[in-house]
């Protein structure tokens, strides 16, 4: 994994509404953690959940992060192809990508023009007409289904769980791929009745062909700290080994292809 800076970019930062660039975080080269194979990330800037365990705190500001035109990315995703094997393609995750999903859909099909595999990590805070077009261009959804309970799931983000439901239903109804993803919070997420509540919901899913069990840690704490943002996790431990085995227990019995990160 390599984060480079992104001072030779600042060339490419221009006004916030052009339609040909992105406000982007940062681009990890060789990811391998966000969608299979070997992939180029695109990190986007702006989120409106506010995640209690957010390890990427200084991707929520929607004005903050630099502008890249999107031919400069597809230039960029050109140049890594060779390591990207039959497997691998380009990433958009964040921060929430859907905050920029007309921008998205214009990089996925430039991408798609010289065969590049798409893949969009998300919390489908967003369902309209303009994200579906942008999960038409996405060969995969990795969509962060952060609590199966509204009322937990308002707790844990600040926000309803309703409209990324309704876009894994709506995924679903497309018949494309996806795989979702589970943050493992002790105390928060783990209860035994939601984590039932959760696989259930999702079982009858043809589209979903993995479920990623992501447990929380605190690597990103020192972000909050440095960002002088009060961060509600502070010395929360991350799931115990039992706590880890037994949400895979629960999902397996639901899912086929369960994967503990
Ligand atoms: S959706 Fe992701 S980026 Fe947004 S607050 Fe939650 S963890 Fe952070």
């Amino acid at each position: 994994m390599l984060y480079f800076p992104l001072q030779d970019l600042e060339a490419a930062a221009l006004n916030l509404d052009d339609p040909e660039h992105l406000r982007i975080h940062s681009l990890e080269t060789f990811g391998t953690h966000d969608g299979p194979g070997v992939r180029m990330v695109v990190f986007v800037q702006g989120c409106q959940f506010r995640c209690v365990y957010c390890q990427n705190p200084d991707t929520l500001d929607v004005h903050g992060g630099m502008l890249i035109g999107i031919d400069e990315l597809v230039k960029r995703a050109d140049r890594q192809r060779s390591y990207f094997g039959k497997d691998g393609g380009v990433t958009v995750s964040g921060g929430e990508p859907l905050l920029q999903r007309n921008k998205l859909t214009t990089f996925f099909k430039a991408l798609h023009a010289i065969g590049i595999n798409t893949c969009l990590d998300s919390n489908g805070r967003l369902n309209d007409a303009a994200t579906h077009e942008l999960l038409e261009h996405t060969d995969l959804l990795l969509l962060d289904v952060k609590h199966i309970n509204d009322e937990w799931h308002h707790k844990l983000t600040g926000l309803t769980n309703k409209n990324t439901l309704d876009l894994a239903a709506h995924r679903e109804s497309t018949g494309k791929r996806m795989w979702l993803r589970y943050v493992l919070v002790p105390g928060w997420t783990d209860q035994p009745e939601f984590l039932e509540e959760w696989a259930k919901h999702f079982t009858r899913y043809k589209t979903v062909d993995r479920v990623e069990i992501i447990p929380f840690h605190q690597l990103g704490s020192h972000k909050w700290d440095l960002l002088k943002m009060n961060y509600p996790l502070k010395g929360l431990e991350g799931p115990t080994l039992e706590g880890k085995k037994a949400a895979v227990h629960t999902f397996n019995k639901y899912f086929n292809n369960v994967v503990l990160k």
